[in-house]
């Protein structure tokens, strides 16, 4: 074998990827172990410490308008819109309104929606609600500390969860583990 025909034999193994979880036990591992994606010594907030914000102070902190749009008012962004849509490195995806750590990379799949989703979550991160806006009942899910609007969670995603968790990218704060530019 020459070294052309083994570098393309190597790049088909997917030794730079991680394995895609098998079984509820491997979701339960990504779920425990999501700190080791933290960049290391950042701290980061609890769902135990809530931030209530008027709307004036939320304003201030959120100057992005569509940012202020999809979290505080339930607004979706453009489906494709998101730069996350396209993030493959490892890390974790935190609430853009209050810092929360909400998913790991390794909970990131490609759904081809145009919004970053995600089959699981980091425990304990959102609540959910039913809304009606497009007339049938979608799950809608909102951030645990903030309040704020992510997303909706439908069942159509890959197993074993078959959740895919649509998330509005601009509702979202990329932290590489790496500590490089988010
Ligand atoms: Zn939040």
């Amino acid at each position: 074998m020459d070294r052309r025909t083994f570098l393309l034999a190597m790049g088909a193994l997917p030794f730079c990827a991680h394995a895609q979880p098998k079984t509820m036990k491997d979701i339960q591992t990504l779920q425990t172990n999501w700190k080791t994606f933290l960049p290391a010594g950042l701290a980061v907030p609890s769902p135990a410490e809530p931030l209530k914000l008027s709307k004036d102070e939320w304003k201030k902190r959120l100057p992005n308008d569509l940012a202020y749009k999809v979290l505080r008012e339930e607004a979706t962004e453009r489906a494709g819109a998101s730069p996350l849509n396209a993030e493959k490195r490892p890390g974790i995806y935190a609430c853009a309104g209050c810092g929360l750590p909400l998913f790991t990379s390794e909970m990131k799949y490609e759904s081809g929606t145009g919004w970053p989703s995600f089959f699981t979550t980091i425990p304990g991160v959102f609540d959910t609600k039913k809304d009606f806006f497009l007339i049938y009942p979608r799950q809608e899910y909102h951030c645990k500390r903030c309040g704020g609007h992510h997303g909706h969670v439908f069942e159509d995603g890959p197993p074993p969860t078959n959740q895919r968790w649509c998330n509005n990218g601009v509702a979202l704060k990329f932290i590489p583990k790496d500590g490089g530019k988010a």
